[in-house]
């Protein structure tokens, strides 16, 4: 079988103001007896099947948190064991504060061959109001390194909406990262307020952009992107040409991918699961020798379907009509109104490049409001 793999190591030094992600902050000491599980759970899932892997993503979490030591482990427990595809693409996230060069040269002779960085703000003021542990100076140290030159490509993550944040602090966090030729790819992700996290529970306290703040910002993050020889190739993401990450399009077009480590998802056609959600339960269920899935649901072929055009709108690529009827068994346009698909085209949010429905630079704006009226 041919799949992608993602390991969840969901380890952080502190929490962000904004994190909802599954990550415990200050428990290093939890970090081999997980290590030890999620090799465990490879070699359950492997027990049967043969496993070749067209890409692999490490993320949490922070995995740079991990010692060389712990790396070390990780590596002869687990990566040692994995054959990879030619060509595969092999990414390891990493956050300025925990970042290493000897733990980069590390990952290089792995076979890690793309490094993303969590940067989110170039501001200080922003950063410590995130409650993120770096700082803007050792942004700049990390992309001066060296030993950068030896992965295939480099990308940042940064984050519109945070309190305090304006259309110049964006504009100079974007100009500071985005003109380094290191810097491949970037991810720009509005913040989203989610309860229970601080900033969700303090929303009416804190100086959060107003909508025409945020939609000037959309505009200087398009002019950015194409300054610094950026194409969006997805609502959230730009890459320099050839720089696209090929695991996140991997998910994006429904290809198969094992997840490893507690709260990682799975999707193997037809069905979808979900690990548990909670280091220990997810460590003693694996020590049984049980997969540790919480979750298990079939795609039905209109679910698929649904789930297709949506991200398909959100992709420069778009929804092509015969991979559609191909993959689920069900007319294209049986699913969707060809008149509204007329009307956004005429409206100037998507091209007809046949067979495929491709939302214009416009579009991808409102990718999501088409999805809805779609349906
Ligand atoms: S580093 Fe990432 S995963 Fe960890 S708390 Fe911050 S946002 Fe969440």
């Amino acid at each position: 079988m041919r799949c992608s793999l993602y390991v969840h190591l969901p380890f952080c030094r502190s929490k962000c103001r904004y994190c909802d992600f599954y990550s415990v902050a200050d428990r290093e000491e939890l970090i081999d007896g997980y290590l030890d599980a999620v090799a465990r759970e490879w070699e359950l899932h492997t027990e049967r099947t043969s496993v070749e892997l067209t890409s692999v993503y490490i993320g949490g979490g922070t995995p740079s948190l991990l010692s060389m030591a712990q790396w070390e482990y990780f590596g002869s427990l687990l990566f040692d064991k994995l054959t990879l595809v030619n060509d595969a693409e092999w990414t390891v996230e990493c956050n300025p504060e925990s970042f290493t060069e000897e733990k980069a040269r590390l990952f290089a002779d792995m076979g890690v061959n793309r490094l993303t960085f969590g940067i989110q703000s170039m501001q200080d003021r922003e950063l410590v109001t995130a409650g993120r542990p770096h700082t803007s100076h050792e942004v700049l140290k990390v992309l001066a390194a060296p030993v950068l030159r030896r992965f295939r490509s480099v990308a940042v993550d940064v984050i519109y909406g945070l309190p305090g944040q304006t259309l110049d602090s964006f504009a100079d966090t974007l100009r500071q990262l985005l003109y380094k030729p290191v810097v491949r790819h970037f991810s720009a992700y509005e913040l989203t307020l989610v309860e229970g996290t601080p900033f969700g529970r303090h929303r009416s306290l804190l100086p959060f952009p107003a909508e025409d703040e945020l939609e000037e910002i959309v505009h200087v993050l398009g002019t950015a992107a194409d300054r610094y020889g950026f194409r969006q190739y997805e609502v959230s993401n730009y890459a320099r040409m050839g720089y696209e990450c090929r695991h996140n399009i991997g998910y994006w077009n429904h290809s198969p991918y094992i997840g490893l480590g507690c709260a990682a998802h799975s999707y193997l056609h037809p069905y979808r699961s979900w690990n548990i959600t909670d280091i220990a339960g997810y460590c003693s269920r694996v020590r049984e020798g049980l997969l540790p899935v919480e979750r298990r649901e079939k795609l039905s072929a209109e679910m698929a379907g649904r789930e297709m055009i949506f991200l398909g709108l959100r992709q420069r690529t778009g929804i092509d009509e015969e991979r559609f009827t191909a993959a689920t068994g069900i007319p294209f346009a049986s699913m969707v109104s060809k008149t509204l698909l007329e009307r956004f085209r005429a409206d100037g949010y998507l091209e007809f490049d046949s067979p495929c429905w491709k939302p214009t630079k416009k579009g991808l704006l409102f990718a999501d409001f088409m999805a809805r009226e779609l349906f």
